[in-house]
Parts: C-alpha cells; structure tokens; sequence
C-alpha cells in the first residue's frame, strides 16, 4: 500500500539545527532557532510555573479528562489577558476561547472552523510569514494569497503596499495579522498603522485572524495586544485571534495555545463554541491538562501572576539589550548599516543578510541562521555576541 508513498524534504529550520549539532566546532552558535534561550543558553524555567508545577506534583490530583474546549480557568485567564478584563466583548459574552494544542493548533482548529463557516474565502497572509501559516490554512483547503509586509531594501514594513494589497481582497477574505513580534521579519506596525489596517478591514469587510505567539516579548502584556484591543473597539463585529504561552512561559512542549473567536452576539457566541467542540471531538477529542494547569495556577494567583510578569518582563529586556549590543559591536567593527535591527520587535530578526552570506557564517564561522537571513535575537547571549557580530560584519564587507 505504500509502495507509491512520496518521501517529503524535511523542515529547513529543523535541519539546520541537526548540522548546527553535528558541527564540532566549540564557537558554533545556533540563530536558526525560534526558541527563547537564557544568558546560559537553556531554555528557562520559570519560577512562577515551577512554584504550581510542585504544588500540583504533591497534590497528585487524578487525571481525568477536560472537557473538549479545556480547562475553564485557562480559557477564562486567556481571554482576560488578550482583551483585558474590563473589556465590553467579554462582559456581553461575545467571546469564547478554546483550549488548543499550541498555538498551532489554534491556528488549525480557527481554519477548520472558518473553512466551515466561509467555505469560499482565500486567506490572505503577509509576505513574508510564518511558513507554517500556509501549510495550515492550505491543508485545509483555503486559497492562500500573499500581501505586500516587508520591505527587503528599507528593512522595514512597505505600509502603503499593504494597504493597496488589503484594499484589492475580496469581502470576505481572511486576514492573517501577526499582532506584534512578526515571525519571520520582527517589523511590527505602529498602533497608528494598526488603526488604519483596521479601518481598511472594517471598510472592504474582509475577515481579521489574529496570530499572537508573542505577547509580552516586545513592550509588555497590554501593549503587545494593541492590534485585538483596538480590533474590539473598532465595530467589526467578528474576528477570530490565535494564541499560544509556548513563549511567554517557557512551555515550548507542554503545547500550551488557545483559539479565541468574537461573536456578533452571546447567541452566535455560543453557536460557533458548539462548532468548534465539534471539530475538536472528530480531531483529538480534548486538550491535555498539565500545560494548561501550569497557566491557569499562575494567572490565577494574583502572587505568582506578578511574578510571572517580572520573569517575561526579563526577558524582553534582555532581547532588548542583545539587540542595543549586536548593532553596537556590529558598528565597532566597521558594519553600521544593522542599526535598524534595534528597532524591530520580538526574537526574530530578518538581518538582511544574503543566502550567500548565510552559507559563508556557517561554513567559515559556525554561525547558522535560517537561509532568508533571519536570526533569533534571543538565541545571542553576551558570551557570543562579539564572536557574532565579527562575524557578520566580515561576511557583509563582501
Ligand atoms: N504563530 C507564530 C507566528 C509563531 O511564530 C509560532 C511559533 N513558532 C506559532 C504561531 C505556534 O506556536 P506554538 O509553538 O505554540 O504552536
């Protein structure tokens, strides 16, 4: 029966790191990574989710099943932070969250459901972009469209091209935003640049998903969800937001993500929620539950949530200070032109390096990077950041 089976390429990015163990060099440094690495280079472990990670360890609870759209205090947690607990949307009921497998698989389980509800409609993602967002809104069988983002040459946001690309889509299009910390480029929009997206969204009526993997990693919990706070403000009465804790809490594995949708009404609220159980008992019939306990016991302890947020609060400062300290070094040593990588957002950077460049850094100095130049900020320390930045600056002086 398999005997006609295709063998499909690997993922590049997870490639790269298979070389980058392979290699025996002592100064080798990983940047093709998507993970937030500490000054020691280990993934963290934070204090907060140690502290319920013990708690539930001694109280050696039973393990029986959540209900198929998950734990109740998480969802509710979830949504509190992405809208804020006063928000107007939450108090009419308009917004239900479904626990999901990572923030993939609140990706997968929004497609599912709005492949359902406009089985017609292309989804429109920002060129470039997280290349999973193709793979999972055309696996399940959406036209996948690109819409002008990045500027290679200004390395930063080509706005007035985005916006004549969002005018052209048809009503009802799907839009995929990143809310902040856009995975692969780190170019953000300004909350000026955002409102003017939305109004364009709003006027053409097309279909905002949100994608957000990152909050809290740029400027902090509330700022980074501008884009879903003025979303809800704006009077689009619909719009679907993807997010996922794999990253602001350090749990990669525990596979810790949510799907949360605004409904016109708390009726249609509770019709969508309805259809999402539906999808997600035909899928894997409900989530796991120690991800989501970790999550829901430190938001849920006004103690450990303070501290939770001093933990995050760390580490965006330090992806700050290794950003302000690679354009520094990188400008030492005769490589000026990288200033702009202080301002993007988030762990990602597009460095503007070439695939030639890229190859060189790891043939000639260890250094690997994803080959359309992005490099993970987060993945630096200040150990390597002078070997790094040599390097780079060698290989851009041609
Ligand atoms: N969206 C974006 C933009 C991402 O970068 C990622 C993670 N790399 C995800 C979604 C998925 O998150 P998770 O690992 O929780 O599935």
């Amino acid at each position: 029966f398999f005997a006609n089976v295709e063998l499909v390429p690997g993922d590049p990015i997870l490639g790269l790191t298979e070389a980058y163990n392979a290699d025996p060099r002592a100064t080798k440094v990983n940047l093709g990574v998507g993970i937030y690495y500490d000054e020691a280079g280990r993934i963290p472990v934070l204090d907060a989710v140690r502290e319920v990670e013990q708690r539930l360890a001694a109280e050696a609870k039973p393990r029986g099943y959540l209900p198929i759209d998950g734990m109740p205090d998480y969802t509710k947690a979830t949504r509190e932070l992405l809208f804020g607990v006063d928000s107007p949307l939450l108090a009419a009921g308009r917004v239900a969250t479904t626990q999901t497998v990572g923030g993939s698989g609140a990706l997968r389980t929004g497609a599912d459901l709005l492949k359902k509800v406009l089985p017609h409609a292309t989804i429109a993602i920002s060129n470039p972009s997280w290349e999973n967002h193709r793979a999972v809104f055309g696996a399940v069988g959406f036209e996948v469209v690109d819409y002008t983002y990045f500027d290679a040459a200004r390395h930063g946001i080509d706005f007035a091209g985005m916006l004549a690309d969002l005018r052209k889509l048809d009503a009802g299009t799907v839009v995929l935003l990143h809310a902040c910390c856009h995975n692969p480029t780190g170019a953000d929009l300004t909350v000026d640049q955002w409102r003017e997206v939305i109004e364009v969204l709003r006027e053409r009526d097309l279909f905002p998903f949100i994608d957000i993997a990152y909050q809290g990693f740029d400027q902090g919990i509330e700022q980074d969800a501008a884009a879903i706070r003025l979303l809800a403000e704006s009077g689009i009465a619909t719009f679907v937001v993807a997010s996922s804790y794999s990253k602001s809490f350090s749990l990669y594995g525990e596979r810790v993500g949510a799907l949360t949708v605004v409904s016109g009404t708390a009726e249609e609220s509770r019709a969508v929620q309805s259809q999402i159980k539906r999808i997600i008992r035909a899928n894997y019939s409900s989530p796991s539950t120690h991800g989501a306990a970790l999550v829901a016991g430190v938001l849920g302890s006004p103690e450990l949530r303070a501290r939770w947020e001093a933990e995050l609060g760390q580490m965006r400062t330090r992806i700050h200070a290794l950003r302000a300290g690679l354009v520094e070094k990188l400008a030492a040593n005769g490589a000026p032109e990288f200033a702009f990588i202080q301002d993007q957002a988030g762990m990602f950077s597009y460095s503007g390096l070439s695939r030639a460049q890229v190859d060189r850094l790891r043939d000639e100095f260890g250094i690997y990077a994803v080959g359309t130049g992005r490099i993970c900020v987060a993945a630096l320390s200040l150990k390597n950041l002078d070997y790094v930045a040599e390097a780079v600056a060698a290989v851009s002086r041609g």
